[in-house]
C-alpha cells in the first residue's frame, strides 16, 4: 500500500524532494488515527511534518486509511535505547497553515494588471472576456475557464481580474487561491473536523478564482468537494474563474460530473505567444526596465532576435531579458548582438528551433518555383541567385549555423559569399517591399 501512495507522493512532489524526504520515511503502523513513520533523524521529521505532512494525509485518506494525523518517530536503531530517543514533533497541526476561520486568499502578485498584460492576436480572446468579467456586471458565463500551455499569462490574468474587482467593487468577497491550496483547506477541515466551517466559508464568497485546476485530478475526495461548492456558488449566480494548463476535455482523472461543469461556462485559451507579441512584451518590459537600468543601451534587432529565437513561455522570455540588463550593467556595456549571444548563451541552445538549412532550402526553392539543384548549384541567373540569398539569409536568421557552414551546404560555397548574400537581403529589404514581404512571409512559414 505504502508503495503505490510513494508513487503518487512523487508525482506531487517532484523527484528531488522526494528523493530527500519521502523516499527515506518507513512506514511503522496506523493506531488510533494516527499514521507512523520512522524517519532517520529528527531535522527530517520535523521538516517533513511541516512540508508534507498534509499531502502524506490526503494520500493516506484517499487510499480509504482512517487516519486524522501523521507523526514522525526517529528510527528503529535509535528507538531501541528509549532513554536517547529524540521525540518526533508531537503534534503536526501545529505547523499547519492559518485556522480556517481566517481563511485569506492568497496574495496578488502587484505587477499582474490589466496595465501591465500586452495584449496580441494568441491572448485577445482570454484577454476580453478576463476584462468582461472584471467589471463585476450580472453574471453572463459561468464559470469563465481560461485554458493553456505553462508562461502564457493564466495567472497574470486571474489576477489582475482580482485587482480590478477590488478597486471596482470593494463591497464583493474575491478569493483568489490555487486548486492546491484548495485540497489543502479540505483536508485541514477533514483533519480538524471543521467540514462545516469550511463549507460556509466557501459559500460566502461572491467571486471563486482557482487557479491550475488540472491539480485536483486524481483527487478524489477533493474533486468532489470542489463540485459541490462550485454547484452551490453557481446556484446563488455567483461568479467563477478557472485555469487550467489544458481544455477540461483533455485533463485525464477528472471526474465526468466536474469537466462537464467547467465546459458548460465559457472556455477560452490562451494560444503560445507568437513572434508579434513576443516582441511587444519584450518592448513593455524594456520600457519597465529603463527606471531601474538608466542609460542602457539596446543595439536595433536585439529584441527582434529575442523575439525570434527565445520559447513561447513568457516567463522564459521575461527571465533572459532580466539576465541581460543585469549583465549589461554589471559589465557597463550595450546591450548588442554579441553581448546576448554570450549572455544567454544556455538558453538560447535550449530553446533552438529545430530549423534546418535544407528545410529553408526547400521552402524557399518551392515558394520562388525553382529547383532545389538550381538554388544550390553554381548558376548565377538572378531568378536563381536572389531566391539563394534569400535562403541564405534565412539560414543565418533562423539556424545556429555559422558561415561557412551554412556555405558548405549552399554547394561549397565560401563563407564571404554567404556573408554577401546576407547583406543584400538586409539591404533589399528596406528598398523592396516585395523582397521584405517574400522573406517575411517564408519566416513564418518556417516558424509555424
Ligand atoms: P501561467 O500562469 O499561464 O503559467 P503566468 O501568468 O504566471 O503564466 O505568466 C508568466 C509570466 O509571464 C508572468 O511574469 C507574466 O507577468 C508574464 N506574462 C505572460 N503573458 C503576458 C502578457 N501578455 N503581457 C505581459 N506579461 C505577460
Ligand atoms: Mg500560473
Amino acid at each position: 500500500k505504502w508503495g503505490q501512495l510513494r508513487q503518487r507522493l512523487l508525482k506531487t512532489v517532484g523527484q528531488n524532494n522526494y528523493t530527500t524526504w519521502i523516499e527515506p520515511l518507513v512506514f511503522s503502523e496506523v493506531q488510533d488515527g494516527v499514521a507512523t513513520f520512522n524517519v532517520p533523524t529528527n531535522f527530517m521529521g520535523n521538516y517533513v511534518s511541516q512540508n508534507f505532512a498534509d499531502l502524506i494525509l490526503y494520500e493516506l485518506n484517499t487510499a480509504g486509511a482512517k487516519v486524522q494525523r501523521v507523526s514522525f518517530q526517529v528510527a528503529a536503531n535509535v528507538a531501541a535505547r528509549p532513554s536517547t530517543r529524540v521525540a518526533a514533533p508531537e503534534t503536526p497541526q501545529d505547523t499547519s497553515p492559518a485556522p480556517l476561520d481566517e481563511l485569506q486568499a492568497a496574495p496578488l502578485d502587484p505587477r499582474f494588471t490589466f496595465d501591465s498584460f500586452v495584449v496580441g492576436k494568441p491572448n485577445e480572446l482570454a484577454h476580453a472576456a478576463a476584462r468582461r468579467v472584471s467589471e463585476g456586471g450580472p453574471v453572463t458565463f459561468n464559470p469563465l475557464v481560461l485554458y493553456g500551455g505553462v508562461g502564457l499569462g493564466k495567472t497574470h490574468l486571474m489576477h489582475a481580474i482580482a485587482w480590478e474587482l477590488r478597486a471596482r467593487k470593494p463591497e464583493l468577497n474575491v478569493l483568489y487561491l490555487s486548486a492546491e491550496q484548495f485540497m489543502y483547506r479540505f483536508v485541514q477541515a477533514l483533519r480538524e473536523r471543521k467540514m462545516m466551517d469550511f463549507k460556509v466559508l466557501f459559500r460566502s464568497v461572491d467571486v471563486l478564482m482557482v487557479d491550475d485546476v488540472q491539480f485536483i485530478a486524481g483527487k478524489d475526495s477533493t474533486q468532489e468537494e470542489f463540485f459541490h461548492t462550485f454547484n452551490a456558488l453557481v446556484d446563488q449566480n455567483k461568479q467563477i474563474i478557472i485555469s487550467a494548463d489544458r481544455a477540461p476535455g483533455e485533463i485525464k482523472d477528472l471526474e465526468d460530473r466536474v469537466r462537464s461543469r467547467l465546459q458548460c461556462g465559457l472556455v477560452v485559451d490562451l494560444h503560445p505567444t507568437d513572434y508579434e507579441l513576443r516582441l511587444g512584451i519584450l518592448q513593455t518590459k524594456v520600457q519597465q526596465y529603463r527606471g531601474s537600468y538608466p542609460g542602457l543601451e539596446i543595439a536595433d534587432g536585439v529584441l527582434e532576435f529575442l523575439a525570434h529565437r527565445i520559447s513561447t513561455n513568457v516567463r522564459v522570455l521575461e527571465g533572459a531579458l532580466t539576465r541581460l540588463f543585469a549583465f549589461a550593467s554589471l559589465v557597463g556595456r550595450e546591450i548588442d548582438m554579441e553581448l546576448t549571444q554570450d549572455c544567454l548563451a544556455d538558453v538560447l541552445r535550449a530553446s533552438e528551433r529545430k530549423i534546418t538549412v535544407e528545410e529553408i532550402q526547400r521552402r524557399v526553392s518551392d515558394y520562388y518555383n525553382i529547383r532545389l539543384s538550381d538554388m544550390i548549384g553554381p548558376k548565377r541567373l538572378r531568378s536563381y541567385a536572389r531566391p539563394r540569398q534569400v535562403a541564405m539569409y534565412l539560414s543565418k536568421q533562423l539556424t545556429s549555423r555559422s558561415l561557412p557552414e551554412i556555405g558548405r551546404r549552399f554547394g561549397g560555397r565560401d563563407h564571404t559569399t554567404v556573408m554577401h548574400g546576407c547583406k543584400r537581403i538586409e539591404e533589399l529589404k528596406l528598398t523592396d517591399g516585395q523582397i521584405a514581404e517574400d522573406v517575411e512571409m517564408l519566416r513564418r512559414a518556417l516558424e509555424a
